[in-house]
């Protein structure tokens, strides 16, 4: 049986240093705000190359609070557009809309599957205020092009890094490369902590400063609001789970690519398309997807044979029943990735031979 993703054993790994680590947060008796979520923000914000990192409750809140400093700041107000792949988790979306913004979807690139950044331009408006890019399934979706695009625009560049920490262009970091970066450690990430948690990473003091405070009732100072906020904290015993994981980020991803290049030297079944990756354009592999028009069969013929897959995502945000005013909108490319995608087991837990396994059952699919 190969499941899709075994966070007991990921977790399994460290166990002695995590749970060493926690204990020592119960034995400080700080757990909000204290030493432990410290010492993460150094060292999450070394690791990024960026010079704050300011940890909140999840992923959806840190993209939320970036926009909602922006709002605060002068930089953008309620009703402004911000430009976001149509191919993304429905998270990207919420935050947008829950910041008082208005999404502009631009469709997937049908090989890449990021978004298509020959399709930007037309996007614009005079309400434009922001480009988010989203590095899906962990693969980076910047580029020089896309920098330009902000420059010559005069655009805030907003990366969703939810899927992709520990991801590189051309030595800097995902989540270094825009204006702020949105992280999420859900535990299934590839950074992930033992339930629910977050950060803004970002080179702009004022900005650290205005999402540090929204996230904390808008206090600048205890009990002083100046902006409003609301509570979006990480806590400190996964602030120390992050620390400890942190070390072996790196070291975990290359074990993701090892599963990747066997995926992609092997898989050869014609009913098949493997998504493309740009020269140089790196890739964490948060997840491994697959695209067939026998989405369907396929699934179920893996799941007989002990693999077990997941839809990444079956609906797009555009086409979600709680988003009525988006369903006019056509996004063909995104709309096919809905209906074909599938992901393959990927983890750092997975050997070479459950990955060629994997790749073999597939190549047999009739
Ligand atoms: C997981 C995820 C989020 C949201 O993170 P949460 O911590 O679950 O709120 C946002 N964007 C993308 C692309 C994600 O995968």
């Amino acid at each position: 049986m190969i499941p899709f993703l075994d966070l007991k054993k990921i977790n399994a790994l460290h166990a002695d240093e995590i749970k060493g680590a926690m204990a020592a947060v119960i034995d400080s008796g700080w757990y909000v705000r204290g030493k432990a979520l410290d010492q993460f923000e150094r060292d999450y914000a070394a690791f990024i190359g960026t010079q704050h990192c300011v940890g909140v409750g999840n992923g959806l809140d840190a993209i939320d609070i970036i926009l909602r400093a922006y709002i605060q700041l002068g930089v953008m107000t309620p009703g402004d557009e911000v430009i976001v792949p149509a191919n993304t988790f429905i998270a990207s979306v919420s935050a947008i809309i829950h910041a008082g913004l208005n999404p502009v979807f631009v469709d997937a690139d049908a090989d890449t599957l990021l978004l298509d950044q020959t399709k930007l331009e037309p996007l614009l408006s005079f309400k434009t205020k922001a480009l988010m890019i989203v590095h899906l399934y962990g693969k980076c979706a910047y580029s020089e092009q896309i920098r330009n695009f902000c420059t010559k625009y005069h655009l805030k560049l907003i990366e969703d890094n939810a899927q992709a920490h520990g991801c590189r262009f051309e030595g800097r970091r995902t989540g270094s490369l825009g204006d702020a970066a949105a992280h999420s450690f859900y535990p299934g990430k590839n950074l992930g902590a033992l339930g629910d948690g977050g950060a803004v990473t970002t080179d702009d003091t004022q900005l650290a400063e205005t999402v540090r405070a929204i996230a904390n009732y808008g206090f600048h100072k205890k009990y002083y609001a100046d902006v409003e906020g609301r509570n979006s904290r990480l806590d400190d015993l996964q602030a120390a789970v992050l620390s400890v994981k942190l070390k072996y980020l790196d070291q975990e991803n290359e074990r993701r690519k090892a599963i990747a290049a066997v995926y992609d030297q092997h898989i050869s079944h014609p009913m098949i398309r493997l998504p493309k990756n740009r020269v140089g354009q790196d890739h964490v592999y948060h997840l491994y997807p697959i695209l067939t028009e026998q989405r369907e069969h396929l699934q179920t013929y893996l799941e007989k044979q002990g693999i077990q897959t997941l839809i990444h995502y079956p609906v797009p945000p555009h086409k979600q029943k709680c988003f009525p005013q988006f369903h006019h909108v056509s996004l063909p490319n995104t709309e096919k990735i809905a209906i074909h995608e599938l992901s393959l087991p990927i983890s750092p837990v997975m050997t070479d031979d459950d990955a060629l396994f994997v790749a073999q059952t597939i190549n047999q699919f009739f």
